[in-house]
């Protein structure tokens, strides 16, 4: 699509331009752990607070209906970008460990039995990993693991000999927070569905990254965040495949997911209403949508490509620096760099980098299994996005100089 010029993309993001961390201008690396915004999503909550605001589906006076309007054109606007095929398979929820939940409580309470199978990555997010041992408590399943290897690649061969009729749930990064690695979800996906397997993606790290299209993934469930994708926190998507509809359970009950209430019973709304009671996140919905057009615009090939300039130059410069070890090293990354530096905390690494205004996440990134897996009880992990250059990445690599300096290394 349309010619991409990262200054230009930079004007769209206000925090961007500060100047005052720590007397240093702000590079904002940390993008995996939340996405800034952009002026059109900021402006658009601005109007919405000032002139829209109101409760949805209820009322009948002019601001309910502009503020319903607003709310579910956002979901068709989600629905359009992901391809789904109905807007009924959107559903809001507050964040990807919402969506999670979500399927846990709602189709693996109802469905799953003692004895059966929940098959996940080593490469998941907690988020992905408590919800399936919670089920897998009360219900007496099993919850198994596919390994990775020294790279942070997934070992399919040990996915198909795990796969077998008994498995019932695969649960499955597209791209891991911690590492970067991206799954190859689409063949996972139909493999799993030879054996009748409901499949989950948990696609808070795919989905600011690439493309989606839930249609040819084919997949049952794909969640994810509005605050990684430009748009605001308290807002998240679980799409559910319209096949599943029948086969979950309500999630949460109260208003709005009702049709009929009585003391003896109640006839449920349809989906995607039947899985959002109570008020929802009106203003967060529809800045999400925002957050979608801006994406639009900019394209998401466009971002792709960018983005994996800045990953190769970040791991061209960083790794090229005695004594940085890269943790993750898949063929296929996505925006993620993580690292260490011999024994120097990542914090450290974290702190030092945050004195000349470079903002990193240093920790277990909620994924301790991979910190087990690699030896490491954190790493520094810096994560790029569309808005990021070629300089901010020599800026940390002159930090990351700095921080050997420092400790003498
Ligand atoms: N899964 C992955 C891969 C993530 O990166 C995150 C956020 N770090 C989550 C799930 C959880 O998302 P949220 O905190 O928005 O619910």
């Amino acid at each position: 699509s349309t010619t991409f010029d990262v200054n230009t993309i930079r004007q769209h993001f206000p925090i961007l331009s500060r100047p005052d961390i720590n007397n240093h201008k702000l590079a904002y690396l940390d993008n995996a752990a939340s996405s800034q915004l952009p002026k059109a999503v900021i402006d658009r909550l601005h109007q919405y607070h000032q002139f829209e605001h109101s409760n949805v589906h209820r009322s009948v006076h002019t601001l309910g209906e502009e503020a319903t309007n607003a709310y579910e054109s956002a979901r068709k606007k989600v629905a359009r970008y992901i391809n789904a095929n109905s807007e009924s398979e959107i559903i809001y929820t507050r964040g990807t460990t919402d969506s999670i939940n979500l399927v846990m409580q709602s189709y693996g309470r109802a469905n799953l039995m003692e004895g059966d199978e929940i098959l996940i990555t080593a490469l998941e997010h907690h988020s992905n990993i408590v919800p399936w041992q919670m089920l897998c408590q009360e219900k007496g399943c099993l919850l198994k693991v596919i390994p990775i290897n020294s790279s942070g690649e997934l070992k399919l061969d040990e996915f198909l000999r795990k796969l077998n009729k008994k498995t019932k749930i695969v649960a499955l990064s597209q791209v891991s927070n911690a590492i970067g690695s991206v799954n190859p979800i689409e063949e996972m996906i139909i493999e799993a569905k030879k054996y009748g397997a409901v499949t989950l993606i948990d696609g808070a790290q795919g989905i600011p990254h690439k493309p989606v299209d839930v249609q040819s993934l084919d997949c049952d469930f794909y969640a994810f965040s509005g605050h990684k994708m430009y748009g605001p926190t308290g807002i998240g998507i679980l799409y559910a495949n319209s096949r599943m509809h029948d086969r979950m359970v309500p999630y949460l009950g109260g208003g709005d997911m009702i049709l009929h209430v009585t003391f003896e019973e109640t006839i449920y709304n349809e989906p995607p209403y039947k899985f959002e009671a109570g008020t929802p996140p009106i203003s967060a919905a529809i800045g999400l949508g925002e957050a979608i057009d801006f994406i639009s615009n900019v394209g998401i090939h466009n971002i792709e490509s960018h983005e994996k300039q800045l990953l190769d130059y970040a791991h061209e410069k960083v790794s090229a620096i005695n004594g940085v070890q890269l943790i993750g090293t898949a063929k296929e990354k996505a925006s993620v760099m993580s690292f260490v530096m011999g024994d120097i905390h990542p914090h450290d690494i974290g702190s030092i980098l945050n004195s000349f205004g470079i903002a990193i996440r240093a920790g277990h990134h909620c994924a301790q299994p991979v910190m087990k897996f690699f030896d490491v009880p954190a790493t520094a992990r810096a994560s790029f996005s569309l808005y990021n250059t070629f300089d901010e990445i020599d800026a940390l690599a002159d930090g990351i100089k700095e921080v050997k300096r420092v400790f003498n290394q």
